[in-house]
């Protein structure tokens, strides 16, 4: 019988759609497998009745809801997941592709002996192996971690599964002393992000834009666009490397992987470290004044143009559009 354990993983008492999506994924995977049950971890004071109806299956989450884990502290959530997984004999465990997984799924491989696996799509069961891009996305290799217990990091390209009616889900507070809360590193300063627009990683709709726009500038224009469509700016790397958008924007190899059902790639050549990161996107437009430029080759719809005079116009379409609903 194989155990998964999900980690999911809140802001602000909100849990996050990645982990939300990873649940379900993983609760099909346990699906397939037919000889799998899957539980979660939750860590932070949390209205569990956000999750009504959108977690998918069966399953117990374990509820650490101290006030101790409402901001993430490294040593505190690697023991709490570590003993959990330990407690509960678990034999994987998933999480969402976010920063905080990245840090700390590796403390947790080192804590419980166990394989990790980041980028990973999933295939059919995780039992023979997980598929991950290679090569900037060329080529989707296997790989059966050999260690057990094993740790998977969902890609965010990774399908959700649909699941209509949600799941029966049972929540078990845990007690304090099975997650000891002593402040090893207390947290000096929580800053707190205003509300603004969704993480690009998450985004349904992405306006990205590169070099072509021109500077840091430029990106008013985008960020018009992503307010209307109610969307994320992104960016290509040298558009991050030179300073005009914070590489959380970053999307591409060395950046976020993201899986919009719409992404717009403006002033982008289409790099192949930059397709990377855009293979899982749904309809893919494309705006560039180099109609051989080869971003065309990714894009559903192609428009050659100066995006300096397309994105106004785009967006004056839009208002339009949008006043007439
Ligand atoms: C190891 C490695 C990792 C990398 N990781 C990433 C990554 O994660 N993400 C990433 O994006 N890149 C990454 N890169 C860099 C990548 O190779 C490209 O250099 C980068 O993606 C190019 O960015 P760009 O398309 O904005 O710029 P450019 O390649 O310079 O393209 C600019 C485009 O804008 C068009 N343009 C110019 N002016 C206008 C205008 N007025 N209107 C419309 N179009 C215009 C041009 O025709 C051109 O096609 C990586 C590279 C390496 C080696």
């Amino acid at each position: 019988m194989n155990k998964f354990l999900v980690f999911l993983e809140q802001r602000e008492g909100i849990v996050k759609q990645s982990s939300i999506s990873a649940w379900n994924r993983v609760q099909e995977l346990a699906a397939l497998d037919g000889n799998s049950v899957v539980s979660g971890i939750l860590a932070g004071p949390v209205d569990t009745l956000q999750l009504d109806g959108v977690l998918a299956g069966d399953g117990v989450i374990y509820h650490a809801g101290e006030d101790g884990f409402g901001v993430y502290n490294q040593e505190k959530y690697t023991r709490v997941v570590a003993d959990t997984f330990k407690r509960e004999a678990c034999t994987a465990l998933f999480f969402a592709d976010t920063a905080l997984s990245r840090e700390i799924a590796p403390r947790l491989s080192v804590r419980i002996q166990a394989s990790l696996l980041s980028g990973s799509t999933t295939g059919k069961g995780v039992a023979d192996g997980v598929s991950r891009r290679v090569y900037s996305g060329s080529f989707l290799a296997s790989f059966v971690p050999t260690r057990q217990p094993r740790i998977y990091i969902l890609s965010s390209s990774a399908p959700v599964p649909a699941f209509p009616d949600g799941g029966r889900i049972h929540f078990i507070d845990m007690e304090p002393q099975q997650c000891s809360v002593e402040d090893f590193f207390p947290v000096v300063r929580n800053i707190i992000m205003g509300e603004g627009p969704p993480d690009v990683a998450e985004a349904r709709i992405v306006v990205a834009g590169g070099r072509g726009m021109g500077g840091a500038e430029g990106f008013a224009l985008l960020e018009q666009l992503a307010l209307l469509l109610g969307g994320a700016v992104g960016a290509s790397r040298t558009a991050v490397d030179a300073g005009w958008r914070p590489h959380s924007e970053q999307i591409g190899q060395t950046g976020k992987t993201v899986a919009p059902a719409l992404y717009f790639a403006c002033g982008i050549s289409g790099a192949v470290q930059h397709l990377a990161g855009i293979g899982s996107a749904g309809v893919v437009v494309a705006i560039n004044s180099d109609r051989d430029a080869p971003v065309f080759d990714a894009a559903d719809y192609g428009l050659v143009g100066d995006v300096h005079i397309v994105l106004p116009k785009l967006i004056d379409l839009l208002k339009e559009f949008l006043k007439k609903q």
